[in-house]
């Protein structure tokens, strides 16, 4: 499709990166290209499960990026997803396994609860932090209309525990 054909011409690979062995994919050259990135844009914002959602949340740092734009395109708030220990209380947080090590995310209570919720990342990678974030959404009372990815790198089995959830990856690998 052309709009993969156009993000996959976007990616830089950087080998060894964050840690040795682990070719990462760099999607700056994506983001700073204005037609990609609105083409990018557009094409979540004409998901339903998108334009009928009342926020667009976002994982910190990439996420957000996406999931403001998308917002703006369908006129929604937006809402993040934070690392733990950067927004202030009331949070709910949850820890979940990374290749190496844990992490944990937070988002915000109070703004959630009974809301339609689209979720943006930039790469699913193992699907972690994006299953990690909808059983934080989830439980701070909102409902997920779907997921959406720039890239999938789907040799890692991300989408496995994304099941039952809307995903678009605009870019599988
Ligand atoms: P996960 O393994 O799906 O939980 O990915 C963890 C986080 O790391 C996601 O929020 C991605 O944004 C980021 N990530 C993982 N692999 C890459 C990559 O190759 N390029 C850019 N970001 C990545």
């Amino acid at each position: 499709e052309e709009l993969a054909q156009l993000i996959d011409s976007m990616l830089r690979d950087v080998p060894d990166f964050p840690l040795p062995g682990v070719l990462f994919k760099d999607i700056a050259p994506l983001l700073a290209d204005a037609a990609a990135f609105n083409a990018c844009i557009d094409a979540f914002a004409d998901l339903p499960a998108a334009f009928e959602a009342d926020l667009i949340a976002g994982v910190e740092a990439r996420g957000f990026v996406v999931a403001a734009a998308v917002a703006r395109a369908v006129d929604a708030g937006v809402v993040p997803v934070r690392k733990a220990g950067k927004l202030p209380p009331p949070t709910v947080s949850a820890r979940y396994e990374l290749e190496y090590g844990s992490a944990e995310i937070e988002v915000p209570v109070g703004l959630l609860e009974g809301k339609r919720v689209y979720l943006v990342d930039d790469v699913l990678a193992t699907g972690g932090t994006l299953a990690a974030t909808i059983e934080l959404l989830t439980r701070a009372g909102a409902t997920i209309t779907g997921v959406g990815v720039l890239v999938e790198l789907s040799f890692l089995n991300g989408r496995q525990r994304l099941e039952g959830q809307d995903l678009t990856s605009l870019l599988v690998l």
